[in-house]
């Protein structure tokens, strides 16, 4: 990915409205001035960082201040100008979006020392603040890395190890699907370049191998649609390198990768995904237990779609991956999304989802206001949150997210503390469990309570996992 210039840049800017972009023009004019002089590592100009993170954040659709923030994201660090100036110059807006991100600038997760560890906490509770900073933060690490290879050979596996530890995972939890596959792809090739190529020349002559059924397949596809008058658009899509690694590493073979390629369906309303689905299985035949329904089963970061395994042309298995287009937006951008989708009611709804919908949000929240200790936040985050996720059932069959090794208990607590407090027993999968017993992924957990139960006893302190369920118990015991 090159980067860009200004013309180009502006270029990118014509949806928005003449006032805004010349507001955008300004913070450019501002910002290229103030770092007059400054040079990166590439022997560029300083400008050109700022101007591609600006560039990312309107490839999202941004709103004005969030572009003006990034174009302006390293002044208040690297030069002269105070955030009072930025208020007076701009707007009180623009100035705390880049006095969140400067706020975060040098940290460094994976060192312990009290500054950085403050400086991580930072990042990770901005998003309980304001969701854009984050988001402009993403965009500065991506533009970063895709510019990695100026750095330093030290430079560049530290960068790509704090990438995959604090960056990919805040991407995954907003649902920013493009810029955390983008971000693993640059880390893995800082971190394992060999393995990166050897991945990377497999997976373009299996590609060159299957292109052509795939695009008959697509073809095919597209004229039934057609005749039944479904609107659609379809694209080959390919998992990315980091995603092959992942499955190579859990003992999987290459040709077991049913999903390296898979067929994006994208129709015009809900309704018409399931109409496609029975299309798609009349044509190809469906491998039973392959199929996954996102859509009333939506993951816990909101993405939706229907997915389902079909034996393709040639005997190749085929993934197809069955959504709307607005549903294909919040694939592809999660909560950013909402930038294109919802305009100027974004920032709010953004917010407020957030709050609501998002599992992962009020357990950092929880770990945010339980622990003072730096380290023992930063730790905290990193084992119930940024590790291993499980994903569970309750009776009505909505979809719980807990850590790896979450119990019952935690289960339970994270339904509703009052269950958690009559709580006697539990079933996982219709079976008698003691209420500590490790849940595995997709597991049917149904607690088993009494309103005269003597509420939970302290020693279900140790059995919890989560920051959440622990306090309530504790707070029970007092
Ligand atoms: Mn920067």
């Amino acid at each position: 990915m090159n980067n860009i210039n200004l013309n180009e840049f502006m270029e990118k800017l014509t949806e928005y409205p003449q006032l805004e972009r010349e507001e955008i023009n300004k913070a450019y004019q501002y910002a290229s001035s103030l770092h007059e002089g400054q040079y990166r590592q590439s022997g560029e100009a300083y400008i050109s960082h700022p101007l591609n993170v600006a560039y990312i954040l309107a490839g999202m659709h941004a709103d004005k201040d969030t572009i003006c923030a990034g174009l302006l994201h390293d002044t208040l660090e690297d030069t002269k100008i105070t955030k009072e100036d930025m208020i007076s110059d701009f707007n009180e807006d623009i100035a705390n979006l880049v006095d969140g991100v400067t706020k975060l600038s040098k940290m460094n997760f994976s060192s312990k020392k009290e500054q950085n560890l403050a400086n991580t906490r930072k990042i990770i509770t901005g998003l309980t603040e304001d969701v854009r900073i984050i988001i402009i933060k993403l965009a500065d690490r991506l533009h970063n890395m895709r510019t990695l290879q100026y750095k330093s050979e030290f430079k560049q596996k530290e960068n790509a190890l704090e990438t995959m530890e604090i960056f990919v995972p805040l991407a995954y939890y907003i649902g920013a699907y493009r810029i955390k596959s983008e971000l693993e792809d640059l880390s893995l090739r800082y971190l394992k370049p060999e393995m990166y190529k050897r991945i990377e020349e497999k997976k373009i002559k299996i590609e060159e191998d299957s292109n052509a059924c795939l695009q008959e397949m697509l073809l095919k596809i597209e004229s039934i649609l057609a005749k039944k008058e479904i609107p659609n658009e379809i694209k080959i899509r390919t998992k990315n390198i980091y995603g092959v690694y992942k499955r190579l590493s859990q003992g999987h073979k290459l040709s077991d990768i049913h999903d390296l390629f898979a067929l994006k369906i994208m129709v015009d309303e809900v309704e018409n995904c399931y109409r496609t689905l029975g299309l798609v299985h009349q044509e190809y035949h469906p491998i039973n237990d392959k199929f996954k329904d996102y859509i009333c089963n939506p993951k816990t970061n909101m993405y939706k779609s229907l997915h389902t395994t079909v034996f393709g042309l040639e005997d190749r298995l085929v993934q197809t991956q069955i959504r709307t287009f607005n549903m294909d937006k919040i694939a592809s951008f999660g909560l950013t999304a909402y930038w294109e989708l919802e305009q100027k009611n974004a920032r709010r709804i953004m917010q407020n989802d957030l709050k609501n919908k998002y599992q992962f949000f009020k357990s950092l929240v929880e770990i945010n206001t339980m622990f003072g200790d730096n380290q023992e936040f930063v730790r905290q985050v990193k084992m119930e949150l940024f590790q291993d996720r499980i994903y569970v059932y309750t009776p009505k069959g909505e979809i719980i997210e807990l850590p790896k090794g979450a119990t019952p208990i935690d289960f339970a607590y994270k339904v509703h503390p009052n269950l958690g407090n009559t709580m006697v027993g539990a079933f996982v999968n219709e079976k008698y469990v003691p209420i500590d017993c490790p849940l595995q992924n997709k597991d049917r957990v149904k607690i088993i309570t009494d309103e005269l139960s003597f509420g939970p006893r302290e020693d279900w302190i140790k059995k919890a996992q989560t920051t959440y369920a622990r306090r309530i118990i504790k707070e029970f015991q007092n």
